[in-house]
């Protein structure tokens, strides 16, 4: 279906593009394009004109938080590498399935941000992690890389100074873990992609035991606008605590669908009836999964309530690397919850037991009740299973997986109870409990 001429319009205007501005509107094949909007003068700047400690100063200043996972201030983490006695430290560039169009769109403000984050800390190293099968992002990026190099902007003695710096490319699995920063070290080492224990962090002692710092290809686009632009610019755009934008990945049963890049703090109305355009075939709204699948689901009562770090960890949920799904009235919470959960037993990496078995039984349990053979204890079992998960799980996969169960279970236990008593399912979607 053609999206209307006021429905492209509300989904452009209302968005707040920075990382995502230059995307479509540049050649992203060539170099000049990018310089013609000031690209790389950011990395000269930083390179040439300020210390490291200013840099990163400058970037803790902004109020930049990782964009894809807990949030961090990506400022503090260069910050803790930095001051590591130990060499060669390194800096990754995770590119994600959100991360895609920023790589294909715009992929010169990636490699300027590694270049002036690794400046930062010291490294000389920089690793692109991308799966193989992002064959358009692979492509753009090496040949921004290649470019880059051409001008002198990338090997040795950037900008006439003393400062080298080399990216190479290491390529990832399908496997949902490899997001975790330490499984994604592990990967790139060439073993099996499980998460390391804490401390030590990354920071301190990360890929092949040096100090490394992980950052996802939105986090670094947005380096060389703060750099150029200022940390005070950055800092007046989102919340008091989440500064800046945030790219989501607008999906589900909404008018508009796609990517689509906010304020911090921007109210879910205003992104699912502004930007999204509504619900489509004017059904109601029932809930929106923040944050990938272990996020939390948020329903209709709380659409006021504005997306930044703060206020989604207040109802259960995540930033994450930025999934947003809209469920309408024809969608079961329950069936929804399950689906959940069971992406995340199928990638839970196996390494430690509250995950591994806890995924498994929720599964089970919810299963049980989708299909009419739910008691009332089960739930109470889900509960125990959730809080034991969260608290002594090892990585951030196993302690955010309950998350779609516990908001699911707060918002909407009626459903939960129609399912198990009633043997009904109010949105008719669990077939085992329909009866002909
Ligand atoms: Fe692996 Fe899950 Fe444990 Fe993380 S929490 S280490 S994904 S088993």
């Amino acid at each position: 279906e053609w999206l209307t001429k006021e429905d492209y319009e509300s989904f452009h205007t209302k968005q707040h593009k920075i990382v995502l501005g230059p995307c479509g509107e540049i050649d992203p094949e060539n170099i000049d394009d990018y310089l013609n909007m000031n690209g790389y003068k950011a990395a000269r700047k930083a390179i040439t004109q300020m210390s490291q400690d200013d840099v990163i100063k400058k970037v803790i200043m902004s109020g930049l938080r990782g964009r894809g996972g807990s949030g961090f201030l990506t400022g503090k983490k260069w910050e803790i590498c930095k001051a590591q006695k130990e060499t060669p430290k390194y800096i990754i560039c995770n590119v994600g399935e959100v991360n895609r169009p920023l790589a294909e769109g715009n992929p010169h403000a990636i490699i300027e941000g590694l270049l002036i984050g690794g400046y930062a800390i010291g490294a000389q190293k920089g690793y692109i992690y991308i799966r193989e099968r992002y064959h358009l992002s692979v492509e753009r990026l090496r040949n921004a890389i290649s470019q880059a190099r051409d001008k002198g902007f990338i090997g040795k003695n950037i900008f006439d100074s003393d400062f080298n710096f080399d990216i190479e490319f290491s390529f990832g699995t399908e496997a949902f873990i490899c997001g975790e920063e330490t499984a994604l070290m592990e990967s790139i080492e060439g073993k099996r992609a499980m998460p390391r224990f804490r401390p030590p962090f990354p920071a301190q002692k990360g890929l092949w035991g040096k100090p490394t710092v992980i950052n996802n290809a939105e986090t670094l686009s947005n380096i060389p606008i703060i750099i150029g632009k200022g940390a005070k610019w950055f800092a007046s755009i989102g919340t008091e605590e989440s500064k800046g934008t945030k790219v989501f990945t607008l999906s589900g049963k909404v008018k508009n669908i796609g990517l689509v890049e906010i304020p911090m703090g921007m109210s879910l109305r205003d992104i699912v009836y502004g930007i999204g355009g509504g619900i489509a075939g004017n059904k109601a709204l029932k809930a929106v999964q923040v944050g990938g699948p272990s996020g939390g689901l948020i329903p209709l009562s709380m659409i006021d309530m504005g997306l930044d770090y703060e206020s989604l960890a207040k109802v259960g949920s995540i930033v994450g690397s930025g999934g947003m799904v809209v469920f309408d009235e024809d969608d079961c919470i329950v069936s929804v919850t399950k689906f959940f959960i069971e992406f995340l037993q199928r990638e839970s990496c196996g390494k430690c037991t509250p995950c591994r078995i806890g995924t498994k039984r929720m599964l089970e349990l919810l299963t049980k009740i989708t299909d009419g053979r739910g008691e009332d204890s089960d739930l109470i079992t889900l509960e125990r299973l959730s809080s034991l998960m969260t608290s002594s799980s090892l990585c951030g996969l196993g302690r955010t997986a309950p998350n779609p169960f516990i908001t699911s279970l707060s918002h909407f236990r009626d459903e939960y109870i129609a399912h198990i008593r009633d043997k009904k399912c109010p949105a008719g979607v669990c077939t085992a409990l329909i009866t002909f």
